[in-house]
C-alpha cells in the first residue's frame, strides 16, 4: 500500500479528488439511507481529507490516525491496540472503517461498485456475539436491515465518529465581560465546555454549533436561556402551502413552539409551572451546516412542500444571535432526497463533486446532472429535498 498523501497546494488537492469519487455503493437490503449519507459525507472534503492525508511532519501517519491514538491506545510489536473500553473499540473501528471507504471510494476505477458492509454492521449489526454501536448504545431504532430515517442515521453516524475521535482538550476563559454578548458568549463556552471538554473532535469542528433556546414565562416574562451543542438544524415546514422558502422554515425555527402541559416548566420568576414559550436562535454557526427540512410529523404524515433553497451564498444571520451574526456565507453541496411516502420510500443523494458538477448517487447508479442547456437549480430543488449539506465560505 502506498503512502499516505500530504497536501499541501490547491494541486496536490486536485489531484486527490478531481474526477475521482464517482462511485456508487450497492444497497445491502434497504440501506439506501446509508448509502445516502455516506455519499453526501465522502463530499465533505475538509473531512475526508483529515481521513485520507498525512501531516507534513514526515511520520507518515494519517492525520485521522494521530488523532484516533490520543486516548486509550497502547503500541505493541503487533501495531496499534486500543487500550479502552468495548464501547469506545467499536467507536474507534468505526471511523477506521470509515477511512477504508473513503480510501475505496476515492480509489477505485470510475463505474467501480463498492459494499459499506463494514460500516453498516458497526452501526446497525444484530449479531449478539458481535454487538454494533446500535446494540451497544441501546438505539433499536438502527439495528438490522430495515429502512431507517436518513437524518436519524447521519446524527447517530456523527456521534459515533465524534466519539471515536474525541480527546481531552484545554478550553480557558480570558477576559472581563463588557457587554451582554460578553456575557452570553462566556456562558456559551462554559456550556460547551461541559459538554466537550473531554471529548474534543475534528467532527466537533467541521459539524457542531451551538443553540441558544429562551424560555419565556407567559405569567410573569421571567426568561432563562440554555445553550445546547448542534450538528444539524431542524426545520419546521409551514403549513397549508405547497411553496416555501428557507427562509420561511428559519423563522418558524426562531419563533419556536408553546410547551404542552406534559413539558412544562418551573419558572423561577413566579414559582408555577407554566406552559413556556420556547424560542430558538443559533448561537455558533457550524463551519458545515446541515438543514434537516422536517418533513415527518409525528402522526406519521409526509409533508410534501417544495422548499426553495439557495446553491451559494446562503446567509442565515438574521435567526442567529450575538457572536454569530457575522456576515458567512455558505455555499451547498449535497442533498439527501426522500421520495414516496412515510415509513418506506427511498433515499438518494445529489453531491457536488470536486469537478464542480452535480451528479445523482442513487444506490449504485451515478449520472451526472443537468447540462450546460439545463437549469441545474430545478432539477436539485424538489420537493423530495430532505437534509441539506452547507458549507460556509473561507
Ligand atoms: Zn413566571
Amino acid at each position: 500500500m502506498s503512502l499516505p498523501p500530504v497536501i499541501t497546494t490547491e494541486e496536490e488537492r486536485d489531484k486527490l479528488f478531481n474526477g475521482k469519487g464517482h462511485t456508487g455503493l450497492s444497497n445491502l437490503g434497504n440501506t439506501c439511507f446509508m448509502n445516502t449519507i455516506l455519499q453526501c459525507l465522502s463530499k465533505t472534503y475538509e473531512l475526508t481529507e483529515f481521513m485520507l492525508c498525512a501531516e507534513e511532519s514526515g511520520d507518515h501517519d494519517k492525520k485521522y490516525l494521530k488523532e484516533l491514538v490520543r486516548k486509550g491506545v497502547k503500541i505493541t510489536e503487533r501495531g496499534r491496540m486500543f487500550d479502552c473500553k468495548p464501547l469506545e473499540r467499536l467507536q474507534k473501528k468505526l471511523v477506521m472503517d470509515y477511512e477504508k471507504l473513503l480510501y475505496a471510494i476515492y480509489d477505485v476505477p470510475e463505474g467501480a461498485l463498492l459494499a459499506p458492509r463494514t460500516i453498516h454492521n458497526d452501526l446497525c449489526g444484530q449479531d449478539p456475539r458481535n454487538p454494533s454501536l446500535g446494540m451497544a448504545m441501546g438505539r433499536i431504532e438502527f439495528i438490522g436491515y430495515g429502512q431507517k430515517d436518513a437524518e436519524e442515521f447521519y446524527g447517530f453516524l456523527m456521534e459515533q465518529m465524534h466519539m471515536g475521535l474525541s480527546h481531552n482538550v484545554n478550553i480557558s476563559i480570558d477576559g472581563e465581560p463588557l457587554c451582554l454578548y460578553d456575557k452570553m458568549a462566556i456562558e456559551a463556552i462554559k456550556s460547551w465546555k461541559g459538554y466537550f471538554s473531554t471529548e474534543y473532535s475534528k467532527i466537533l469542528e467541521l459539524f457542531y454549533g451551538q443553540e441558544y433556546s429562551l424560555l419565556i414565562c407567559p405569567e410573569c416574562g421571567f426568561q432563562s436561556g440554555t445553550y445546547q451543542p448542534m450538528n444539524r438544524i431542524h426545520l419546521p415546514l409551514p403549513k397549508d402551502t405547497r411553496r416555501a422558502n428557507l427562509n420561511d422554515c428559519f423563522e418558524l425555527y426562531n419563533e419556536g413552539e408553546t410547551l404542552d402541559e406534559k413539558n412544562a416548566w418551573r419558572c423561577e420568576g413566579c414559582n408555577k409551572n407554566v406552559k413556556a414559550q420556547k424560542c430558538i436562535s443559533i448561537w455558533k454557526k457550524p463551519r458545515h451546516m446541515v438543514l434537516h427540512l422536517k418533513r415527518f410529523t409525528k402522526d406519521g404524515r409526509k409533508i410534501n412542500t417544495l422548499v426553495d433553497f439557495p446553491l451559494e451564498n446562503l446567509c442565515i444571520d438574521d435567526y442567529c444571535i450575538g457572536y454569530g451574526a457575522n456576515g458567512v456565507k455558505y455555499d451547498l453541496y449535497a442533498i439527501a432526497n426522500h421520495s414516496g411516502d412515510t415509513g418506506g420510500g427511498h433515499y438518494y443523494a445529489y453531491c457536488k463533486d470536486y469537478d464542480g458538477y452535480w451528479r445523482e448517487y442513487n444506490d449504485k447508479m451515478v449520472r451526472l446532472i443537468g447540462s450546460e442547456t439545463t437549469d441545474i437549480k430545478s432539477q436539485l430543488i424538489t420537493n423530495s429535498a430532505y437534509l441539506l449539506f452547507y458549507k460556509c465560505r473561507d
